[in-house]
């Protein structure tokens, strides 16, 4: 598994996030003009970190539940810095298309929403 080192892009807690159900629309979602974010089951996810532009935090003041983190920000310390800086190259074991995640799953976006994840 090939791991890339991404150096910007945005965290979302999901404890957090509410999906903007306040606003009925998830706001970083319409927001970012690069589609780095996407909605599942009511939630943000980073959907495609590799498409964040590097220095700009433009969707973090927009989140009312104050949500969105970037790896430089926030009382993180080292090893939030270190992990989260890695991305990792993973063929989805639903369709077999090639997708880049922080996160530890072996399933793309697409095939999560199908499946009701
Ligand atoms: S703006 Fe914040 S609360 Fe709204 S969907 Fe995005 S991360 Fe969640
Ligand atoms: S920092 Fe900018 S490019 Fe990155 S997700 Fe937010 S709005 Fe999009
Ligand atoms: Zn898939």
């Amino acid at each position: 598994m090939n791991k890339v080192c991404a150096t910007w892009y945005p965290t979302i807690f999901p404890e957090k996030c509410d999906g903007c159900s306040r606003f009925n629309e998830p706001r970083c979602v319409k927001f970012c003009p690069h589609g780095v974010y996407s909605l599942i089951n009511g939630k943000a996810v980073v959907a495609n970190p590799q498409n964040c532009i590097y220095g700009c935090t433009a969707c973090e003041s927009i989140c009312p539940k104050k949500a969105i983190l970037f790896p430089q920000r926030g009382s993180f310390g080292q090893t939030f810095r270190r992990d989260k800086c890695l991305l990792k190259r993973v063929k989805c074991e639903g369709c077999g298309k090639i997708f880049l995640t922080n996160e530890d799953t072996n399933l793309c976006l697409d095939c999560k929403k199908k499946l009701g994840y």
